[in-house]
């Protein structure tokens, strides 16, 4: 390693870039954080993070905080979307922090955006600052606001999200996959959720042709869901969300349980989402530009797996690029890429699997399969949850994982 501090640059000042910038402090590197927005604020929705996220954001030293504006909740239930049969339940409270190591909590978007600011702080956070151009020379790399501001850097890391400028300047440019699947989101006061049972769960019911997944954040006052249906066939709007027809998120629930339709009715109607995958990359650098989280590997959200391969992309970067000097770059970076190209194209490639299974009709030969499998699902997604990005970087792994 060289005698100058190694300079890094994070494009995008959300989950990962804002993580990212925490695990190098903590090993002595500051990065500069460039965000397009003017203030830190992820606005609406919530994330769920599993153990895989958690036990890196504990690293951060974010374990209690988190703890206060999350929720854990009390099982993993499915159930049959029209009548209300458990299909599976699993403790979660408790049971799956032993499990894994770290806790499964649902958290409020806005709250984990604002630990991670006040974490990381203003000195280093350049709000205002949209990248539009990146240009590589000799040694260096320079970025450019699209209003003329420029900085140099050793390594920029584009942790800019899925619609990624620094993606399409590593890639030259690739398209989404549209998942010929749509969602709708919501948050509604659980009070307001009569017909619902077990309202500290997790809980996916599912059915022909959609299914209904919802957890509780913060306190649990307040259930978050996103309701996935089938179709449009083809997805023709120029962005990923549309407005539809009133009614058009509750039609395919028409006739599904009380608590389905209660739960989608009591929110306001939000854009239809359209559901899309970035596909999988080769190549997750050009030169000392690299990409990190949905930038490198959007993925559909039926793992609830974005945002936790997101942090443990932070960690495994972290973690090679903090000992290096400049010269030490590429070869940091290369390492890096083997070490999470194979595992989140893995997670891909679950999430996009998964949602027809869910959406079995009712007489499907497969659905025997499909339902002993949900009874078996923590210990089959222990390659997911029980990963710890961070092992290698002198802590013992947490658990012991079967895949990953
Ligand atoms: C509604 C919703 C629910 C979700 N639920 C879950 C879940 O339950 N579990 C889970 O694991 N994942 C979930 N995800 C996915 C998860 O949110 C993403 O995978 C995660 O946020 C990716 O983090 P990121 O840092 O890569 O990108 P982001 O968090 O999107 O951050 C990108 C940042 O880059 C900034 N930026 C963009 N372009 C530029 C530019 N040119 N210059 C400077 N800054 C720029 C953006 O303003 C933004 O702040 C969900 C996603 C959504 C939308």
């Amino acid at each position: 390693m060289s005698g100058r501090p190694l300079r890094v640059v994070t494009v995008g000042a959300g989950i990962g870039g804002l993580t990212l910038a925490l695990l190098l402090r903590r090993r002595g590197v500051t990065a500069e954080v460039l965000e397009q927005a003017p203030e830190l604020r992820e606005v609406g929705a919530a994330v769920a993070l599993a153990a895989n996220g958690t036990r890196v954001l504990d690293e951060v030293g974010l374990a209690d905080a988190l703890d206060r504006v999350s929720f854990e909740p009390t099982e993993l239930i499915h159930r049959h979307g029209v009548d209300g049969h458990h299909i599976a339940a699993h403790p979660v409270a408790g049971w799956y922090r032993e499990r894994f190591g770290a806790p499964f909590l649902g958290v409020h978007r806005v709250h984990l955006q604002m630990l991670l600011g006040e974490a990381w702080g203003s000195e280093h956070l350049h709000l205002g600052w949209r990248v539009a151009d990146i240009e590589q020379r000799d040694g260096a790399v320079r970025v450019r606001s699209a209003d003329g501001r420029e900085l140099d850097a050793d390594v920029v890391v584009g942790a800019d999200g899925v619609h990624s400028v620094v993606r399409r300047w590593v890639t030259g440019g690739d398209s989404a996959t549209y998942s010929g699947t749509s969602g709708f989101r919501g948050l509604v006061p659980v009070e307001q959720l009569t017909a619902l049972p077990d309202p500290g769960a997790i809980q996916f019911w599912v059915g022909p042709g959609a299914h209904l997944l919802h957890y509780p954040i913060g306190d649990g006052s307040v259930i978050n869901f996103l309701a996935v249906v089938e179709g449009p066939a083809r997805w023709t709007e120029p962005t990923w969300m549309a407005d539809d027809e009133p009614g058009a998120h509750l039609t395919p629930f028409g006739h599904w349980h009380p608590a389905v339709t209660q739960m989608i009715g009591a929110a306001p109607q939000g854009p239809r989402w359209g559901l899309f995958s970035r596909p999988p990359l080769h190549r997750w650098n050009r030169g000392a530009v690299v990409l990190l989280g949905d930038a490198a590997h959007a993925m559909l959200p039926h793992h609830g797996q974005g945002a936790n391969q997101t942090i443990e992309d932070a960690a495994v970067l972290a973690t090679e690029l903090a000992p290096c000097g400049a010269a030490d770059v590429p070869g940091a970076l290369a390492r890096y890429t083997t070490r999470r190209r194979g595992r989140t194209r893995q997670v891909q490639l679950a999430s996009w699997a998964t949602s027809p299974v869910l959406h079995l009709p009712d007489h499907s030969p497969a659905l025997r399969a499909r339902d002993s499998r949900l009874t078996r699902l923590p210990e089959d997604l222990a390659w997911i949850h029980g990963h710890d990005a961070l092992a290698g970087d002198g802590r013992p792994a947490a658990v012991t994982t079967a895949r990953g």
